[in-house]
């Protein structure tokens, strides 16, 4: 079976993509699997170019198809921010709780009708060819004033989902993959892993 490369280190994506992309004609390989220890400079200005970059670098260096996302919350209240930089929103060390805390205190004078957010994500696919594809997904809430169930990762436990009446964190990972931006991406990318498995046995 050929190896897909899932570039990234952040365990909370490892989880979901794992569920996401079963039943795929790959074997799915993480970084270190292939003994690659870099850290993608991610400054560019959108999710697609940050994506894209991730995806093209890691996939020159290991000569394998490489999926990467980039992706991030974007909170009205705050002009669409923390967007792009949304990991490193309170600091390049500062943990999910830090993140968390971060943006509520942010968000303090901020009344309920006003805290709506979304998660975005950008998947891009790149073959050792050279080639890119690029697909996405978004998911549509609010954002609560307190931090709410231990699932998922990053800002889950103040994402609130209105039609659930929960956060994300209160979510188990099937249904969170059911409803996420990276799971209505990452269905996108299936269709097209799908079609590059097939090409290569042609
Ligand atoms: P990056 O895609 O590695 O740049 O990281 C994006 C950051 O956005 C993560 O570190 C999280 O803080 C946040 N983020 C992205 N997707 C999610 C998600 O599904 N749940 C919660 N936080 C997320």
């Amino acid at each position: 079976m050929p190896r897909l490369l899932l570039a990234t280190t952040n365990q909370g994506k490892l989880r979901e993509y794992c569920h996401l992309l079963k039943g795929l004609p790959f074997e799915i390989v993480t970084p270190a699997d292939e003994g690659i220890d870099i850290t993608v400079d991610e400054k560019k200005k959108t999710f697609k170019e940050n994506a894209r970059l991730k995806a093209t670098t890691y996939s020159r260096l290991s000569g394998l198809v490489t999926l990467a996302d980039d992706s991030g919350l974007e909170v009205d209240a705050l002009g669409g921010g923390p967007g792009i930089i949304s990991a490193r929103f309170a600091g390049e060390q500062a943990s999910d709780r830090d993140r968390v805390e971060h943006l509520l205190a942010r968000l303090k004078e901020v009344p309920w009708e006003k805290r709506t957010a979304r998660f975005r994500c950008v998947i891009a696919i790149a073959t050792p060819e050279g080639r890119t594809e690029l697909c996405d997904g978004e998911c549509q809430g609010l954002i609560a004033f307190q931090p709410k169930g231990e699932n998922g990762f990053g800002y889950d436990p103040v994402f609130y989902l209105p039609e659930f009446g929960k956060t994300i964190a209160e979510l188990t990972l099937e249904a969170k993959n059911q409803v996420s931006h990276r799971g209505k991406a990452a269905r996108k990318a299936y269709r097209i892993l799908e079609r590059l498995a097939e090409k290569a046995k042609a």
